[in-house]
């Protein structure tokens, strides 16, 4: 399988940057491809602007989207994006790792995808979630958070993890095409004993050997959906598993 993992930890020594090292390793070492782009290691620009492009639709209103869809089709992306985009559409598996940060993505990471996952290339004429561009493959998120695995339970002050990484699973992942893997998550690393933390990643090594059998997050298919985009018919939950 051929694995690609943007990788967004400033620390090397880090426990998301032992996962992301142990992880690739482990695959590598049972005969599966693997790609890290180390996003801090890279130095890789977050902010989106024209220097996404090396094209120009409107010298005089800088709209986003409209230069992606003129990019699309005059080979008009920087480079340092075309290459993150050759890595997405070479990839089969896709892994987020990260540290949660603010209940979501390092800036980093979601300058990523603001700047690589553009209109025509990852989504857009028509080709949406099931339909997207990516079909075909899955995308996982590895993360750990700072609070234990109770803070972010349904009860929990944060509230269920699965509704905070929905914008990332459903409104990114999902939205573009990949099958949504259920996430790998490491609740408090720093809290953790010496031997806990060495089970959590022989747990992740296992989880990424396994990866096609890991539970897959069941969202409706686009023909579910009504001309409003509303559901035809009432599912329970739009984030349960399989
Ligand atoms: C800007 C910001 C926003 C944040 N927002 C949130 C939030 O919204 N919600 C939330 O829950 N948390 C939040 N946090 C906390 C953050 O999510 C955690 O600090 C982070 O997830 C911990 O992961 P880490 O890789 O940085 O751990 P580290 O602190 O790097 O690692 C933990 C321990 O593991 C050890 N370790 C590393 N490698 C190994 C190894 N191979 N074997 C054994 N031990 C090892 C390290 O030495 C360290 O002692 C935020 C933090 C910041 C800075």
């Amino acid at each position: 399988v051929r694995v690609f993992i943007v990788h967004a930890h400033h620390e090397p020594r880090s426990f998301n940057s032992s996962l992301t090292r142990e992880g690739s390793a482990a695959l590598k070492a049972a005969g599966h491809e693997v790609v890290v782009s180390d996003l801090y290691a890279m130095n890789f620009n977050p902010v989106s602007d024209r220097r996404n492009f090396v094209t120009t639709r409107d010298p005089d209103y800088f709209r986003q989207q409209t230069e992606e869809i003129y990019a699309a089709e005059h080979s008009g992306f920087a480079s340092d994006i075309q290459a993150e985009m050759d890595k997405l559409f070479w990839c089969e598996t896709l892994i987020l790792q990260f540290p949660l940060w603010w209940f979501g993505l390092p800036a980093i990471l979601k300058g990523w995808v603001d700047r690589v996952f553009a209109m025509r290339r990852t989504y857009g004429g028509g080709k949406y979630f099931d339909r997207g561009p990516l079909a075909g493959r899955s995308a996982m998120c590895s993360l750990t958070t700072g609070s234990m695995a109770p803070v972010y339970s349904d009860n929990g002050i944060n509230g269920d993890l699965s509704m905070l990484l929905f914008p990332i699973h459903h409104g990114i992942l999902y939205f573009t095409g990949f099958r949504v893997i259920e996430p790998f998550v490491v609740h408090a690393p720093a809290r953790l004993s010496e031997e806990e933390r060495a089970r959590q990643l022989a747990g992740y090594r296992e989880r990424l050997l396994s990866l096609s059998s890991a539970p897959i997050i069941q969202y409706p298919k686009l023909e579910d959906y009504d001309e409003n985009w509303v559901l035809k018919e009432k599912q329970v939950g739009r984030s349960t598993t399989a």
